[in-house]
């Protein structure tokens, strides 16, 4: 038998072919709408997020804004508390300094042969003490620095003064090591003996002798009338008579110190001739030696501020260790050699010192 093959018919074909091209576009239709909304809810959501980030924007502005107005509102305030600090800063650092050059000045009185830095200075301070309390802060600063400015020149000076001082010891050092060597002995007994080095150490007053005088008995306190109560002797001398070397007690007292180190420096004590000299005294020495002695009444002996080391120019002369080291650091007791008896002064006495205080 034949067997039948049913075939599909071109219908049943047709039919299926457009069943699957219609399947296949609404798949293609369903996939594209798909698509379509997944693009437009991503759209949405940038949107929002867009949204947010504005008003994010917004609001830092507003703070930023908020900000700004808080900072002018306080700017004022500010501006006036910066000021009072400013002018409190001033007033520590001129206080602080004041302080300090007070200090400076204290510490070196007495040690300048000039004294001008020190009274700029002193003037200096006067000037900040009646202006710093009511003045600017820029007049405060400068006030601050002219004080500080004058307190170094103080500074400087002492250790010019120092500086000086050092190199005359370093001197008198050098001359007593020269004098003391085996060729300046020689040298010395060879051109004339002995009795030239004895000649040449001698003093050459020839005057008659004057002695250093007592406190005037109801002394009213003048020239050459000084009471015992104004006066000290020194503890470590008499003078030939056995009269102790009277000074104005102040005087004394600084010579009693600078009397320790000259001791301790040079291994034996300071050598005096006189002190005080009374007015009688004063008189006869002007009839003795002329306009040499003082005139009666304005002698410095006459004040209990003087004194005369012996008239050995060996031992305190011109260029003797001890002249070098009282010159050095006589001024840092009050004790100086003053100008018009200096080498090159109006009336060289080499023997000669007083209390400057
Ligand atoms: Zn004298």
């Amino acid at each position: 038998m034949r067997v039948s093959v049913i075939r599909p018919s071109w219908e049943v074909v047709i039919r299926r072919v457009v069943v699957a091209a219609v399947a296949a576009l609404a798949l293609a239709l369903a996939v594209g709408g798909g698509a379509q909304a997944w693009v437009a809810a991503e759209r949405r959501g940038a949107l929002a997020q867009r949204e947010v980030a504005e008003l994010r924007v917004d609001d830092a502005l507003a703070a930023a804004r908020d900000d700004l107005g808080a900072r002018a509102a306080s700017s004022a305030a500010w501006d006036a508390a910066g000021a009072a600090a400013l002018q409190a800063d001033a007033r520590a650092a001129l206080g602080s300094a004041v302080a300090r050059a007070r200090g400076t000045l204290e510490a070196s009185a007495g040690t300048l042969g000039d004294d001008a830095p020190r009274t700029a200075l002193a003037a200096q301070l006067d000037v900040a003490q009646s202006e710093g309390p009511t003045a600017s802060p820029a007049v405060i600063r400068r006030l601050t620095a002219a004080v500080t400015g004058a307190e170094q020149a103080v500074h400087a000076a002492v250790a010019d003064e120092e500086a000086r001082a050092a190199a005359a010891q370093e001197a008198a050092r050098e001359a007593a090591q020269a004098a003391t060597t085996p060729a300046a002995r020689a040298g010395a007994s060879t051109s004339g003996g002995a009795s030239a080095a004895t000649d040449r150490c001698a003093t050459t007053y020839g005057g008659p002798a004057f002695y250093t005088s007592a406190p005037t008995d109801g002394g009213d306190g003048s020239n050459g009338r000084l009471p015992g109560s104004a006066l000290s002797a020194v503890s470590w001398a008499r003078d030939s008579r056995g009269t102790p070397f009277y000074l104005r007690s102040d005087a004394a007292a600084a010579l009693e110190r600078l009397n320790a180190a000259f001791r301790a420096a040079l291994g034996h004590d300071l050598a005096l001739d006189l002190t005080y000299r009374d007015y009688d005294t004063q008189v006869a020495m002007r009839a003795a030696l002329g306009s040499v002695a003082a005139v009666p009444g304005t002698s410095s002996h006459g004040t209990g501020l003087a004194l005369d080391v012996p008239e050995l120019p060996c031992d305190y002369g011109w260029d003797s260790a001890a002249r070098a080291w009282l010159v050095a650091n006589g001024p840092a007791y009050g004790w100086v050699s003053p100008a018009w008896a200096r080498q090159g002064g109006s009336n060289p006495e080499y023997w000669h010192y007083e209390y400057r205080g």
